[in-house]
């Protein structure tokens, strides 16, 4: 006979491990089946952060802010395409998915800043670390201390559907074998499409060719999986480029970089826009330049702020020099125009007023101390805002927007939250708060 589970989570990334956690806490026996050998999806690549607004850990800092405030910026950023219904509960529940992690062994009390944002609200860890790798391992220990099942190595390839409901899915477990599993909820947690460039350029022929900073298994299955039992989905064609990823390796240059204070300099060294706006601004703007790349530069003072930055210098991605002059010529940039673009800067973090290009966040230190670093970077493939349609109960929903009965989805591989553009630190807190939605509706569901 097949095995059987009351909740089936399909990936194990953030969204997969939160859902698989608050499921079992209901009460549920759960399943995690994830297609690669290793736990963490693309998620294990954050970098930046968490943002949430009105969060204890901000009231710590004396940050004041609002959850209006994130809500318009989210939306501004977005380009107003937004589902609202969904931002409005992301936002309203993004506080409670902090503290969801603290009461889970995993504390995010530094606070950064991303693009498009007005005020600190990403959340990292403590010592300033990449948020990802820090995340699943801190799920991992919760699944561990459960005993949460987990297959490895296994796809789902059919999510089984009988007299109206969901009823289990079909895998192909690491034998290449097919096996069955019943549920009665199944909650698809299996990511984006960004590195499936077929389907990126089908529908984005203009991103032909540009790399892609995901997984290799963040290829979109599970939205086609998810489309066979009648889900509907949105904004496929909304596909966001992040403006800084080193193109040798297609490895992400984190925003907390520009967020410690770092520019962005052309090979005429020159900055040539705001670069606290937002990723789809910024890209544009780098695709413009004659060359089509640019490079981050920054100080000692931004290095020893950032952990990230020393996990750039140790795979070899910059460029360091004592003075700016050296550097100018190990670029081979005109110094001048180097040394003038610093100097035009540092006057404007001075003034705390960037008149030439407007950057309003993130002035906060001016660059002048040595060493000296530049990292090259263009944009590449980062993020799919489309996916498929759900209620803020985290339902999938079909093309009449009726619910699917026991189909659930969250994370990345869910289209609308965050519109025409996703706000960086937006993607993380996605993740943990609609898991943990998912987790509660899908564990109530199948123990009705
Ligand atoms: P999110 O950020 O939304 O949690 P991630 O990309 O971090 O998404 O994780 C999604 C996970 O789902 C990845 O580890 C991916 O390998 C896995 N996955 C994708 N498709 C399938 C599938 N058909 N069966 C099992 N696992 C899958």
């Amino acid at each position: 006979a097949p095995q059987s589970y009351d909740v089936v989570v399909v990936g194990s990334g953030g969204a997969g491990l939160a859902a698989a956690i608050q499921a079992c806490d209901e009460g549920a026996r759960v399943l995690i089946v994830e297609k690669m050998s290793t736990i963490g999806g693309n998620t294990i690549k954050a970098s930046v952060g968490m943002n949430a607004a009105e969060t204890r850990y901000q009231k710590l800092k004396g940050i004041s802010d609002s959850k209006e405030l994130f809500y318009q910026e989210s939306l501004k950023g977005g380009q107003f395409k937004n589902n609202t219904v969904l931002l409005k509960t992301f936002v309203e529940t993004a506080p409670q998915a902090v503290e969801w992690l603290a009461d889970h062994g995993i504390e995010l009390s530094d606070i950064t800043i991303t693009g498009g944002m007005s005020i600190d609200r990403t959340h990292r860890p403590a010592d300033c670390s990449a948020v990802g790798g820090f995340l699943i391992s801190g799920l991992v220990k919760n699944l561990n201390k459960r005993n949460i099942d987990v297959m490895l190595d296994t796809s789902v390839t059919e999510i089984r559907y009988e007299n109206g409901a969901v009823s289990g899915v079909e895998l192909l477990n690491d034998e290449n074998e097919a096996l069955t599993v019943l549920a009665k909820s199944v909650i698809v947690a299996t990511g984006g499409f960004s590195a499936n460039s077929e389907m990126v350029v089908n529908y984005r022929p203009d991103l032909e060719g540009f790399v892609t900073t995901n997984h290799q298994g963040a290829t979109g299955g599970g939205i086609a999986i998810l489309q066979k039992i009648g889900a509907g989905t949105v904004d496929m064609g909304e596909i966001q480029i992040h403006p800084t990823v080193e193109q040798g390796t297609s490895y992400l240059i984190s925003e907390s970089i520009r967020g410690g204070g770092a520019i962005l300099v052309s090979q005429a060294g020159k900055r040539f826009f705001n670069e606290m706006e937002t990723r789809d601004k910024v890209s544009a703007q780098i695709i413009a330049l004659p060359e089509k790349f640019a490079y981050v530069v920054f100080d000692e003072q931004v290095r020893t702020k950032n952990k990230a930055a020393d996990e750039y210098i140790a795979r070899g991605f910059v460029i360091s020099a004592p003075s700016p002059r050296e550097l100018a010529a190990k670029l081979d940039m005109d110094h001048h125009a180097l040394l003038a673009t610093l100097e035009s800067f540092n006057v404007a973090v001075e003034k705390q007023n960037d008149e030439e290009f407007g950057r309003k966040t993130a002035l906060r230190q001016p660059i002048h101390e040595g060493p000296f670093y530049a990292i090259r970077i263009a944009p590449g493939v980062h993020h799919t805002m489309g996916g498929v349609t759900i209620n803020t109960e985290t339902s999938v929903l079909d093309g009449q927007q009726q619910v699917i009965k026991g189909a659930y989805a969250a994370g990345e591989v869910v289209g609308g939250i965050h519109g025409g553009n996703r706000i960086g630190g937006n993607a993380v807190a996605d993740i943990i708060i609609f898991g943990i939605l998912a987790g509660r509706s899908a564990a109530s569901y199948a123990l009705r």
